[in-house]
C-alpha cells in the first residue's frame, strides 16, 4: 500500500507550478484566506462581479482536502431531517434547492470552462448494513420529496451495486461524483491571477472600512476578508469553539474492472453505509474503487495532531473495512492510501457567517460534505463581501458550541470509541450495551449531532 500525503487525485491530475508568494503591501477590494473550494469559488464569483481579490494560501490551491477528497459531490436532501429540525421546514428546503442548484452550477461550471473534473450526475446511494440503520434511511424518505430522494428495495441496490452487506436504501439523483483534484486545479486556473501561494496568513486585523492580512513576505490591505481555511478554524479564537477537528482515510484499488462487473456497479453511483463514522465508495474511470471511511481520530485542541494524511493503522482498518464490504476484492492491491483533516461542525452542518464588528466573513464546518456545499458557500461569501445580505437559513444562524478544552477531545474520544463498539455490535447482529447506548446518545443532549 502506498501512502502519500497527497493522494492519487492530485497525481492523477498532474503536476503544477506553484504561483509566486506574496511580496510587499498590495491593496485590493477582497482578501480571501484559504485556496481550497471554498476560497477558489469565492473568488471567482467575486471576479465575476468585477472586484478585485487576492486568494493567499499557506501551501498551493487545492492540495489540501480539497484535492483529495473522495469526490462525493453533493446535495443537502439527505440532511433534511437535521435542516427541519433547526430550521423548519420551509427554510429547510430552501437550502436543499440551493444546494442542487450548486451541483448543477458545478456541472455547468466545468463544461463552460473547458474543465474535465469528470464530473458524473449519476446519483448517490445510501445503503443500510445492519437492522438498527434501517432508521437513518426512514427518517430521511420521511421527510425528503419523491422526486429528490427515492427508496430502494434491497434487490434495487444491489442491482446497482451487489454488496452481500446492503439491506435497503435511498438514491438522490441530483448527487454527482467528480475528479476532485481537477476540479480544484481547475478552479485554481481560473483564478490564477489573483492566486498568492506559499503564503501563509499569520496576522489579520481590522480596523473600520478595512482589514490587513499579514503573510510573511508582505501585506494585504482590503475592504473586506474572507476566512476559507476550513480545519484550521480551530485555530481562530472567536471561532474555535464552534468546529471539532477529526480525520478521513481513503484506500484506492488496482484496477478491477472484472470486480465492478461481477457487482454490476456499471452506472457510476456514488454510495455510503448508513452509520455514524461512514464508509463512502465510487469507482473511478480506469475501473478502481475508492473506498473511504470518516472514521479517524479527532486532533488535540487547537492542533491537527501531527500528519493526519498518513495514518497506517487507520488506513490498514480502512482497508479491511472494504473486504468486508466487497469480499471478491481480497488478494486485490491497494496502490494508494491517504487521508486529510475534517472539520466537524456540531450540527453537522456548514457554518457562513461574519465575525461581529468586523468586515471579516467564514465558512467552514463542512463536515465531511463540502465539495457541493463549498459552492454555495462561496456564492454566498461573495455577496457578503460586496455588502450583499441573504436570508438563506444557514447563514448565521444560532450557533452550536462545542465543549471547552481538554473536555471537547477527551469526550471525544470517549464517544468516538463508543461509535465504533455500538456500530461493530449492530452489524454482528448483537445487542449493545447500556453503557455504550448513554455514551452514544450523550451528545444529543448537548444539542451536538455526531451523525447528519
Ligand atoms: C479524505 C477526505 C475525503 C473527503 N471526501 C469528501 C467527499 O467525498 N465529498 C465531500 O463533499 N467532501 C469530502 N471531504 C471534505 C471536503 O474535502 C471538504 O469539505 C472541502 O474540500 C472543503 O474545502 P475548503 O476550501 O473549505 O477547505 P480546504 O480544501 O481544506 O482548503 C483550505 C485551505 O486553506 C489553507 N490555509 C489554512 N490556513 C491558512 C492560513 N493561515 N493562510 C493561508 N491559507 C491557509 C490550507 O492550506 C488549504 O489549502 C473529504 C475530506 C477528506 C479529508
Amino acid at each position: 500500500m502506498r501512502h502519500t500525503a497527497h493522494g492519487y487525485w492530485l497525481e492523477e491530475a498532474g503536476g503544477i507550478t506553484p504561483a509566486s508568494a506574496l511580496s510587499g503591501d498590495v491593496t485590493a477590494d477582497v482578501v480571501v484566506i484559504g485556496g481550497g473550494y471554498t476560497g477558489l469559488w469565492t473568488a471567482w464569483h467575486l471576479r465575476a462581479r468585477g472586484a478585485s481579490v487576492v486568494v493567499l494560501e499557506a501551501e498551493v490551491c487545492g492540495h489540501g482536502p480539497s484535492g483529495r477528497n473522495g469526490g462525493f459531490c453533493e446535495t443537502l436532501w439527505t440532511h433534511l431531517p437535521s435542516l427541519i429540525e433547526r430550521f423548519g421546514r420551509e427554510r429547510a428546503l430552501e437550502v436543499c434547492r440551493a444546494s442542487a442548484d450548486s451541483v448543477t452550477a458545478i456541472g455547468a461550471w466545468c463544461e463552460e470552462q473547458g474543465v474535465d473534473a469528470w464530473f458524473t450526475r449519476s446519483g448517490y446511494m445510501m445503503a443500510s448494513t445492519a437492522p438498527a440503520h434501517d432508521a437513518v434511511i426512514d427518517e430521511i424518505l420521511a421527510v425528503a420529496p419523491p422526486e429528490r430522494v427515492r427508496r430502494l428495495s434491497g434487490a434495487e441496490l444491489r442491482g446497482r451495486c451487489d454488496s452481500p452487506r446492503f439491506r435497503r436504501g435511498l438514491l438522490a439523483p441530483d448527487d454527482a461524483t467528480v475528479q476532485p483534484a481537477r476540479l480544484a486545479l481547475g478552479l485554481r486556473a481560473g483564478v490564477l491571477d489573483s492566486v498568492r501561494e506559499h503564503s501563509r496568513v499569520v496576522a489579520l486585523r481590522h480596523s473600520p472600512g478595512e482589514v490587513v492580512a499579514e503573510t510573511a513576505g508582505g501585506r494585504v490591505r482590503a475592504g473586506a476578508a474572507v476566512l476559507a481555511v476550513n480545519a484550521a478554524t480551530r485555530g481562530v479564537p472567536p471561532l474555535r469553539n464552534r468546529l471539532s477537528v477529526t480525520s478521513s482515510h481513503i484506500v484506492l484499488t488496482e484496477p478491477v474492472p472484472d470486480v465492478l462487473d461481477a457487482l454490476g456497479w456499471s452506472g457510476g453511483e456514488c454510495v455510503t453505509d448508513a452509520r455514524t463514522f461512514v464508509h463512502y465508495f465510487r469507482t473511478t474511470r480506469d475501473g478502481r474503487i475508492a473506498f473511504g471511511w470518516g472514521g479517524g481520530r479527532l486532533a488535540p485542541g487547537a492542533r491537527l495532531g501531527g500528519r493526519v494524511e498518513i495514518d497506517a493503522e487507520v488506513a490498514g482498518e480502512t482497508h479491511r473495512h472494504l473486504v468486508q464490504m466487497f469480499p471478491a476484492l481480497a488478494g486485490r492491491a491497494i496502490t494508494h492510501a491517504w487521508g486529510g483533516p475534517i472539520d466537524v461542525s456540531p450540527s453537522h452542518l456548514p457554518q457562513i457567517g461574519t465575525l461581529e464588528g468586523a468586515p471579516v466573513h467564514y465558512a467552514f464546518g463542512f463536515t465531511g460534505n463540502g465539495v457541493g456545499p463549498s459552492h454555495l458557500a462561496g456564492r454566498v461569501l461573495a455577496a457578503l463581501a460586496s455588502g450583499e445580505t441573504t436570508d438563506l437559513a444557514v447563514v448565521d444562524p444560532q450557533p452550536v458550541r462545542v465543549p471547552p478544552e481538554p473536555f471537547a477531545w477527551v469526550g471525544g474520544m470517549l464517544v468516538r470509541r463508543a461509535f465504533l463498539r455500538k456500530e461493530r455490535l449492530e452489524e454482528a447482529g448483537q445487542a449493545v450495551d447500556p453503557l455504550t447506548r448513554a455514551v452514544t446518545a450523550a451528545p444529543r443532549a448537548l444539542g451536538i449531532h455526531v451523525a447528519r
